[in-house]
């Protein structure tokens, strides 16, 4: 066989680095049901809990009698659906944009804003933290490819100095593995004076940042000028599934011509939409969920920080507890297990060499007990950590 697989495997193995699926016999919750186990989970971006809200699962059960279940076509041949259109409609209005795009997945949604928009002769800078879609995007688009240090806006100036033709700069609104902040403001400046397009990938931010859950956008009050190109993933806070694109009027048309993962996949299927409108809905009705999700946020900082644990300066759902070694990573993540608590180890290549992490995600759907459980078990476990 022309293809070593074994081989490829076994390095993994060796490395440690061969990863493993959980498989789960209950609905994405706080409680998960494991190997005929409980498990009180901190890994989901289920951000506000309404993957399991009952009102999103019955407009899922009425929108499949209404719309059945599979999308049937893509887009531009027969699979637009009313809902479909609703939803885009829903989220333009959301995020204060003249039109949305909606994609089946926020990695086909980010190929596709990067290839439509950039290509040979033009240039993309990137945080050098952003997401794999986002790189991946880069890389097939053939455009100039070039990382800027995170969140540094020296850094990015340098590249820009460095630049001539149509430039696309590309962010994460909030980093997925570190939980911080773009530096949003300066970088729409910079972009404006170096007549630079912005695209803000916010898959962490939507519905969890800003008054109305808008976003790391409204949590700066950002206008739509400053950030030309939004995204939006739906399968984090929105509790479903897919993603959209949110812009101008000519941004969007120019995607429905030119994306090809738009034009070439079929349909998320429309009773999803029915389902992921609903959620827009309770996501700006239910405020208590963002309040109850900062309280979490805030109470499990000042216990971290009582123990004296290395957690990153995030203030988002995503709280990384640095451990430096993959080993330590994946004893801690083992040592919580044994207490009945699951929270994913990151490492390297997902995470810069040293810096490998658990990364605990908190949801509103998680009460005041089960943190204080995450944080005796954390007191518990640390010390046992080998150096
Ligand atoms: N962008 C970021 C920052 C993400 O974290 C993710 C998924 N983890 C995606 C995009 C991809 O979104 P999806 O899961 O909808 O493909």
């Amino acid at each position: 066989m022309a293809f070593n697989l074994t081989e490829r495997l076994n390095q993994r193995r060796v490395g440690q680095l061969l990863r493993q699926r959980l498989l789960l016999d209950s609905p994405q919750q706080p409680l998960l049901q494991v190997d005929g186990k409980a498990l009180l989970s901190f890994c989901s971006n289920d951000y506000l809990g309404l993957a399991n809200h009952p009102e999103v699962i019955a407009a899922l059960q009425e929108g499949a009698k209404t719309w059945g279940t599979g999308g049937g076509a893509s887009h531009l041949v027969s699979g637009h659906s009313r809902v479909h259109q609703e939803l885009e409609e829903a989220l333009a209005d959301f995020c204060g944009r003249e039109r949305a795009l909606l994609f089946s997945s926020g990695y086909a949604a980010n190929l596709a804003a990067i290839c439509a928009l950039v290509g040979r002769g033009d240039s993309v800078l990137q945080d050098r933290l952003n997401h794999a879609s986002l790189i991946d995007g880069a890389l097939l688009s053939g455009a100039r490819f070039a990382r800027y240090q995170h969140g540094d806006l020296t850094s990015l100036e340098q590249h820009l100095e460095r630049i001539s033709g149509d430039c696309l700069i590309v962010t994460d609104g909030v980093f997925s593995m570190d939980g911080d902040l773009a530096p949003l403001p300066q970088i729409a400046q910079i972009a404006q004076r170096k007549n630079a397009w912005l695209m803000v990938d916010d898959a962490h931010g939507f519905g969890v940042l800003g008054e109305t859950g808008g976003g790391s956008v409204q949590h700066f009050a950002l206008k739509p000028n400053d950030v030309p190109v939004l995204i939006g993933t739906l399968g984090k806070a929105f509790g479903t599934a897919g993603a959209f694109i949110a812009g101008s009027d000519e941004l969007i048309e120019c995607l429905i011509q030119f994306a090809r993962p738009y034009i070439y996949s079929t349909a998320s299927p429309p009773a999803l939409a029915a389902a992921t409108l609903k959620s827009l809905q309770l996501l700006q009705l239910e405020r208590w969920r963002r309040e109850h999700l900062g309280t979490l946020i805030a109470r499990f900082r000042q216990g971290a920080a009582d123990l004296g644990l290395p957690l990153l300066p995030s203030q988002t759902p995503i709280q990384p507890l640095l451990t430096g070694s993959s080993e330590r990573a994946l004893h801690l993540a083992r040592l919580l297990r044994s207490r009945g608590i699951l929270v994913p180890a990151i490492r390297p290549p997902t995470v810069p060499q040293g810096q490998a992490r658990l990364r605990v995600t908190l949801s509103a759907a998680h009460n005041t007990m089960q943190l204080e459980q995450l944080l005796s078990a954390l007191a518990e476990c640390w010390g046992k950590l080998s150096d």
